[in-house]
């Protein structure tokens, strides 16, 4: 530890206040709203070169050979690397620039970033420009700090983690742009609040299952088979016999809230009758199709989790002769969770005792973020999002960031930093 680089640093990104806040306010200012990618390159352009500016090595990354990266909504991801001790680690800080609709029920205008009572508002506030501008003032106020003992520090900003990530993350990493040999530590600085060290998600498996009927007319439906009744016998045998037995299995990842640390299995859709025709059918339904979204824990392995559904369909088998039922998958993602013992968790968790003066909670997310991409291809354990902003208000009208959250993250994030290059 090196108290006179942290002092020096803290308090850099404290006269860097003003300038934080107008970095998130020119960042906010680029509607780029996803789906469907509207305003990446010029938000990609606007940072890396300010961060040229900087004395960082700057490249763009268009997501090429990828169907959504197209003329009119091109994929462009930038990375910016600044090496000033090659013998020290690396540590990369990203950030996703892309923001959800807008969506109903605003009072103020989304792209204007409007400061008031202490508060940045605007889409992409929270989540999570205001906490890619603390990463970068960070990053800038330490490496003005005479002598810190830094090694490289990258900057990313990534398309598309509201929609999976693909054409961001995913694709730096399975470029091999993003990977464990080139880089020690990841920050990802999503709305955790700043008192929070996130440490990974849950797992989620989407599937469809669909039943097929035979049609008949609707007032003698005994002559049909209903492959609506067929589902419901299916949704029963996954409420009766499957879902008990779900809640009561709790993670031991701090999984927030607190509710979210059971596995959980949800309907999201389901539609039936005669499908892709007029919704009122005088008809005994021929198809139904359902979406399942099942949350599962890091102590359940994948292939139990679908052992357990398929066994859920062959107890129904048994029960409805001539059941006609096909399953596909939709979305597999796996749980994440960062090493207890990983040297990211234990830097940040002191930086917050130190620039806060309380206890880093560590938390997990219930949903999931751009850590999988860089942990499952890029093969980088030591990763964890940390930033300011409340998750809770994210995809919300009048979403906002405190302008004090904005500044005491990027201090966590500038002594976190510091610490892990002198360690
Ligand atoms: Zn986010």
């Amino acid at each position: 530890m090196i108290p006179n680089a942290r002092d020096t640093a803290l308090r850099l990104v404290a006269e860097a206040r003003d300038e934080l806040v107008e970095l998130t306010r020119d960042l906010v200012r680029f509607p780029t709203v996803n789906p469907p990618g509207e305003a990446y390159e010029p938000c990609a352009r606007f940072l890396g070169e300010r961060l040229a500016r900087g004395g960082f090595a700057v490249e763009y990354f268009e997501a090429t050979g990828r169907a959504e990266h197209t003329r009119a909504h091109p994929r462009v991801n930038v990375v910016a690397r600044r090496v000033v001790d090659p013998s020290r680690p690396t540590i990369h800080l990203n950030g996703h620039i892309d923001v959800v609709p807008v969506g109903t029920g605003w009072t103020l205008d989304p792209f204007a970033a409007t400061v008031r009572d202490g508060r940045i508002y605007g889409r992409g506030t929270a989540d999570m420009k205001g906490g890619l501008a603390a990463a970068i003032i960070a990053a800038e106020c330490l490496l003005r700090v005479p002598n810190a003992p830094i090694g490289t520090i990258e900057i990313s900003g990534t398309v598309d983690e509201e929609t999976g990530g693909l054409a961001g993350v995913a694709h730096l990493a399975e470029i091999g742009r993003l990977t464990s040999r080139s880089i020690h530590h990841v920050i990802i600085p999503e709305p955790l609040q700043v008192d929070r060290v996130c440490i990974g998600h849950r797992g989620v498996w989407w599937f469809d299952l669909v039943t097929t009927g035979r049609i008949a007319h609707g007032s003698m439906p005994f002559l049909g088979v209903s492959a609506i009744e067929h589902m419901g016998e299916i949704l029963h045998e996954l409420r009766e016999g499957l879902l008990p037995e779900l809640t009561r299995r709790v993670t031991a990842m701090p999984v927030v809230p607190e509710a979210s640390r059971r596995a959980t299995l949800n309907v999201n859709t389901i539609e039936g009758g005669q499908v892709g025709e007029a919704v009122q059918s005088p008809c005994v339904a021929h198809e139904c199709r359902a979406i399942f979204d099942r949350r599962f824990l890091v102590e359940e392995p994948i292939e139990a989790v679908r052992a357990e559904i398929d066994a859920v369909i062959e107890r129904v088998r048994r029960r409805v002769p001539g059941l006609d039922l096909t399953i596909a998958d939709r979305l597999l993602v796996h749980p994440m969770e960062t090493p207890r013992g990983s040297p990211l968790v234990a830097a940040l968790s002191s930086a917050i005792g130190d620039v806060l003066g309380r206890e880093a909670t560590l938390v997990a997310s219930p949903g999931t973020y751009d850590h999988k991409h860089f942990t499952r291809i890029g093969g980088i354990t030591n990763c964890v999002a940390y930033g300011p902003g409340v998750l809770e208000i994210s995809h919300q009208p009048d979403e906002w960031v405190g302008i004090d959250e904005l500044v005491q993250a990027a201090q966590v994030m500038a002594a976190a930093m510091l610490e892990l290059s002198h360690g």
